[in-house]
């Protein structure tokens, strides 16, 4: 059975030229690069080229990139830096749809005794830009918003929000590990202080990020050690990722413009088809969206039960949803957005890359309508091709979802 991967969101396949970029500094590139003699220099000069490149690609100089182990050490260092730079103030603000990696953090400092601000979003997961503007006070010290959305792929205004940020004296972070790669990006251009990328999300190895860090703006390292990363980032480099991340910018900067044609077409194509499914919604803004990311929910059978049977097709995608057996707890993003019960449980995210084809497209359309077909004959809220509501079923099992209660 072949594959149909449309699991990008969660991670990417490493990219052959990445790969083959990286190689030699598993072998003879052994050096370090703080090293003296000429092993460590020929990696260190390994290493400024894999610099620029990915400072080609988003637009900044060299030295305003930080490397990372991952995205959440990007995002843990970006929210953990603006607070010790700033601490006399108290207060940041971020949304209810980040990721774990900010929303945990927030939670975390919100213990500790931050005042913590999270934004709401409309019904189509944009963001509440006057409650954003009202919520900003003498004592905020950081604002840190997603760009891109790992759920629904739905953008965020970026460039406004920093610009607002930069006029008020905030801080202002993005967590842009989905937008990289993926939508234009030129730092030089915004008001952006720090911005969060990964590897793994654009066909670079998992256990590699970068932090970039706008020049001038006052860091605080969040591993302390070496000199390394100008010494805002102790440890001896990652060489072999480091360079991975420099071949998989050069490739993402060369395949933008496909990202937004040839691949953006393949979304279109793959959510026209399922809307052709009855009681079949998209999540999220369809305009102000990544080009990749389509957020499909239908309605009446349970998400989870979708991607076991699509994976048994060969289909690899993932749900909107976190269900755990015993409690029915929908995703945070479509809670936000106030999608409908019989709706965020049957939610699913489907992520294409330039990997995909045409082909899987086709196969993907033919498989999806067998499957919820097969789903909705045994669910109870489906009768004979249409939805046979029984209100009495529709809560859940148990007091946790929010969108029950
Ligand atoms: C994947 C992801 C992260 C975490 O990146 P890791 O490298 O897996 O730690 C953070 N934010 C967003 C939006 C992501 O999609």
């Amino acid at each position: 059975m072949e594959t149909i991967y449309l699991d990008n969101n969660a991670t990417t396949k490493v990219a052959p030229e990445v790969l083959e970029a990286m190689l030699p500094f598993f072998k003879e590139e052994y050096g370090n690069p703080s090293s003296m003699h000429h092993k460590g220099g020929d990696v260190a000069a390994a290493l400024r080229r894999a610099r620029l490149s990915l400072a080609s690609l988003l637009g900044c100089e060299p030295h305003e990139i930080v490397y990372t182990s991952c995205g959440t050490e990007s995002d843990n260092t970006a929210l953990w830096s603006a607070l010790r730079t700033q601490p006399d103030k108290r207060h940041l603000v971020t949304s209810k749809v980040e990721h774990s990696a900010i929303i945990n953090n927030a939670a975390f400092l919100a213990r500790q005794g931050y005042k913590v601000t999270e934004i709401g979003v409309d019904r189509r997961g944009l963001l509440d830009f006057d409650e954003l503007k009202a919520a900003l006070t003498p004592d905020t010290a950081l604002v840190s918003l997603l760009w891109a959305n790992n759920e629904t792929g739905v953008l965020f205004p970026i460039v406004e929000t920093a610009a607002l940020c930069r006029e008020k004296g905030i801080v202002f972070h993005t967590d842009a590990v989905q937008a990289v790669g993926k939508i234009p990006i030129n730092l030089k251009e915004t008001c952006i202080d720090m911005l969060s990328l990964s590897g793994h999300k654009l066909h670079a190895p998992k256990g590699i990020g970068a932090l970039y860090v706008r020049h001038g703006l006052k860091f605080a390292p969040f591993m302390i050690g070496g000199h390394q990363e100008n010494g805002r980032r102790g440890g001896t480099e990652n060489v072999p990722y480091i360079v991975g991340v420099g071949a998989a910018a050069e490739l993402s900067e060369k395949n933008l413009p496909e990202e937004n044609g040839r691949v953006k077409a393949m979304r279109d194509r793959l959510e026209e088809g399922l809307l052709k499914i009855p009681s079949t919604i998209v999540n999220g803004d369809r305009e102000l969206r990544l080009p990749n990311t389509s957020n499909v929910s239908f309605e009446y059978v349970e998400g989870e039960s979708i991607l076991f049977h699509l994976s048994h097709a060969g289909i690899c995608a993932s749900s909107g949803s976190a269900c755990t057996s015993g409690s029915l707890e929908p995703s945070h993003v479509l809670r936000a957005m106030g999608v409908p019960f019989t709706a965020a449980h049957g939610s699913i995210r489907l992520s294409l890359s330039t990997a995909n084809t045409d082909a899987e497209i086709d196969k993907a359309l033919e498989i999806f309508p067998a499957v919820i077909s097969k789903l909705r004959d045994l669910s109870p809220f489906w009768k004979d091709g249409a939805p046979a509501l029984d209100n009495s079923l529709l809560t859940c099992d148990t007091n946790s979802c929010q969108i029950c209660n």
